[in-house]
């Protein structure tokens, strides 16, 4: 990492983000995990149980993220999600928001709303053109409809305990703009065209790997990378998601984050697995850095809430 801020470490670990599976009911044009319809890797209820013993063993991790794919698929999603509440963690879900209209899936707003767990909704855009050319045809009305159930459900509301935010990533490789921008003009145009309220926005960057990344000549990766590399602002280091957190696969392994699990990067500490999760060991270990990581450092960076107050995190 440039600027000083080589090697990374990290601070602490409150988080622990998992992945239940790659299978996913869209194909959007951008995702690094490459998730699908077709995908079959999936957490096993033997590694879930393993994941809820290091939730019960280690006090200072207070949020569990469950991910995927859409997460929502995953046999084991509800019960992950209620045994975290009853261990007293906070539990945050990234939802495609379309995924709640697959059969079986329709009384998961409920669900998540009975227990109070914050909702990641991913929106790439508020015009039904950008989002149904990025993650397919129909999920624009899906995903407003989605919106507005939530909404209902108390959801995004003032005066509620229920968040919801959005996640935005911009189209390729185009640069999200200001957050705060963006935010306003989320709220703005939800609010007008469909009369839908959220709490916040959080503007990612896409990494350059998985169908994004095939899709790319290696000219316009070099370019986005280029751009990346320019745009590094040293502030974002100290808020970088791997400072406190931990990623698990759906086979167990322990990684950085999402962008080294999809990758593949091992801990620096070895290839170790749930089995051999040592919260001491682990929040005291540098990061394994690559390119990818400078989608991180742009901007104001890629933390997605809850950023725990840390102090400078690197050596
Ligand atoms: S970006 Fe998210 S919603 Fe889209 S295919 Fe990937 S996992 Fe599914
Ligand atoms: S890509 Fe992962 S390891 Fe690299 S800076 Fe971002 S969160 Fe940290």
């Amino acid at each position: 990492m440039e600027g000083g801020h080589y090697p990374l470490r990290a601070k602490e670990i409150s988080t622990l983000v998992v992945n239940l599976g790659n299978r996913c009911n869209l194909r959007c044009s951008h995702c690094f995990v490459e998730a699908s319809p077709e995908r079959t890797e999936e957490m096993s209820l033997e590694t879930v149980n393993k994941v809820l013993d290091v939730l019960r063993e280690n006090p200072e991790i207070t949020l569990l993220e469950v991910m995927g794919g859409a997460p929502e698929l995953s046999p084991h999603f509800r019960y992950i999600v209620k045994s975290a509440l009853e261990l007293g963690k906070d539990v945050k879900v990234p939802s495609n928001l379309a995924v709640y209209f697959e059969p079986g899936m329709e009384d998961i707003p409920r669900f998540l709303a009975e227990n109070q767990v914050k909702i990641l909704a991913s929106l790439p855009h508020y015009t039904e053109e950008v989002v149904d050319r990025q993650r397919g045809q129909g999920t624009y009305k899906k995903a407003v409809a989605a919106l507005k159930m939530l909404n209902e459900l108390g959801y995004g509301r003032e005066g509620t305990a229920l968040e919801l935010d959005i996640l935005f990533n911009p189209a390729g490789t185009s640069l999200a703009p200001d957050q705060q921008m963006l935010e306003k003009a989320f709220k703005d145009n939800l609010m007008q065209m469909h009369g839908i309220t959220f709490n916040h926005l959080y503007a990612l960057t896409n990494i350059p790997a998985g169908r994004l990344g095939k899709s790319l000549s290696r000219e316009e990766k070099d370019a986005y990378m280029r751009e990346l590399r320019e745009k590094y602002n040293p502030e974002t280091v100290k808020t970088l998601m791997c400072s406190y957190l931990i990623s698990v696969s759906p086979e167990g392994r322990l990684f950085d984050c999402d962008c080294a699990q999809m990758l593949g990067v091992p801990l620096k500490n070895g290839d170790l697995s749930i089995d051999e999760f040592d919260y001491g060991m682990l929040s005291r270990r540098e990061i394994a850095t690559t390119q990818q990581c400078f989608t991180c450092t742009v901007g104001i960076g890629q933390s997605c809430g809850d950023v725990p107050e840390l102090e400078h995190s690197v050596a």
